[in-house]
């Protein structure tokens, strides 16, 4: 059954009707470009086939309804009109969230019953909260007839996430889920949101991109995002910028010297030159170029998130390493950081092929007595979209 029969299944199950309509939206893998979103840099995203899917309708009690196939047994029911942030928590709140700000924005959508089962496993970096998050606002802008474009959407989601959930996240992941495009990477000037799709097919060279989910325990680390990014606007402040963005890689040693301390000066140089290596990278790409050429820099980056922004943490270290030694021709780990997924750029096949890599990474995770990692191929997918 797919996913989108699943969730029609058990919306008739638990509503007694069939949804008004089904919509989906996917998780994401960032391809390069780290914390470099809320600095109002660049981003190069794609869309991953793992998706979340919601079922709707418009709600026939006086209350809107939500459950989730991730959380079986557990309806959370509210009245959109009465949303304050904080009068729901926990998962719930990442779709009260998106109505909440639906609403504040001026948009009139009611109260709805959703259905939510999702393939983007929890907690891995791969962004399934922007996944629940786009899904659910273009489940309830459909329903409401509110015409939204991706942008937009992408907004409000973040919106929520932010304000509603309380995570300060940057805009990456929303735009990612709802600009993603079959073979396209998302490259996203954040301080302008323009969009621009890179080729990204990798199946003419040989190569695969591999994800590998570390499963790492997360570590008790709910504040360092915001501490990152409170760091890296102190930066900007000390530099006279409006954000990290406007250093380039020519005046960064000047900026450097500017810094009040070595933690800030290390955390900027991150910004600056992570954003210098995701226009590198769009240029390779976008010049029909071998992709391997890719493959340094996304280990700098990888360097770069361990040495100066100081966010992996060893299970996320350990999969990087072990991938470049089976041959990876480049690795990092991808999202915010202190557990979740590494990828690496390998041959398809062969001697240092997905396989060969994944394996090399399940015996150090086996050598150490770690919970077994989760290794798939991924390629980029089609972004947010009805479905039925
Ligand atoms: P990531 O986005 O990397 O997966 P986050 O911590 O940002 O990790 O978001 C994960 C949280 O989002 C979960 O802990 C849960 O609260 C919520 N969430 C995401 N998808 C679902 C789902 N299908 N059902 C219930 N909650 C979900
Ligand atoms: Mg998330």
């Amino acid at each position: 059954m797919s996913e989108q029969e699943h969730a029609a299944q058990l919306f008739e199950e638990l509503h007694g009707r069939a949804p008004a309509g089904v919509w989906a939206a996917p998780g994401r893998v960032n391809l390069i470009g780290e914390h470099t979103d809320y600095n109002e840099g660049f981003v190069l995203p794609l869309a991953i086939r793992q998706r979340c899917v919601v079922a709707a309708a418009p709600a026939t009690g006086a209350q809107s309804s939500v459950t989730s196939a991730q959380r079986p047994g557990e309806t959370i029911r509210f009245t959109a009109a009465d949303l304050t942030p904080g009068a729901v928590e926990g998962w719930a709140a990442y779709v009260a969230g998106v109505l909440w700000a639906l609403r504040e924005a001026g948009h009139d959508v009611g109260d709805v019953d959703l259905v939510v089962d999702s393939t983007v496993p929890l907690g891995a970096s791969l962004s399934s909260s922007a996944a629940i998050e786009c899904a659910v606002a273009s489940a309830a802008a459909g329903l409401a007839g509110i015409d939204l474009d991706a942008t937009q959407i992408a907004l409000l989601a973040q919106r929520a996430e932010n304000d509603y959930v309380g995570m300060p996240c940057g805009v990456m992941d929303q735009m990612a889920s709802m600009h993603g495009k079959p073979g396209q990477l998302v490259f996203i000037d954040t301080r302008t949101l323009d969009v621009r799709n890179v080729p990204f097919d990798l199946s003419g060279s040989g190569l695969a991109l591999l994800v590998i989910d570390t499963r790492a325990p997360h570590a008790l680390v709910d504040g360092e995002y915001a501490a990152r990014r409170r760091d890296c606007e102190e930066a900007a402040r000390q530099l006279g910028v409006t954000a990290l963005r406007d250093i380039s890689g020519d005046e960064l040693d000047d900026a450097l010297a500017k810094l009040s301390d070595d933690t800030l000066r290390k955390r900027a140089r991150h910004v600056v030159t992570e954003d210098d290596r995701v226009l590198t990278v769009v240029d390779i790409l976008g010049s029909g170029a071998d992709p391997r050429e890719i493959g340094p820099l996304l280990t700098a980056s990888h360097a770069s998130m361990r040495d100066d922004f100081e966010i992996t943490v060893p299970h996320v270290d350990v999969a990087v390493d072990a991938a470049l030694a089976a041959g990876a021709v480049g690795a990092r780990m991808t999202g915010g950081g202190f557990g979740g997924s590494i990828i690496a750029l390998v041959a398809a096949q062969g001697p240092a092929g997905a396989e060969a890599v994944a394996d090399a990474v399940r015996q150090a995770y086996s050598e150490r007595g770690w919970t077994s990692p989760a290794p798939f191929v991924t390629q980029a997918e089609q972004g947010a979209t009805r479905l039925t």
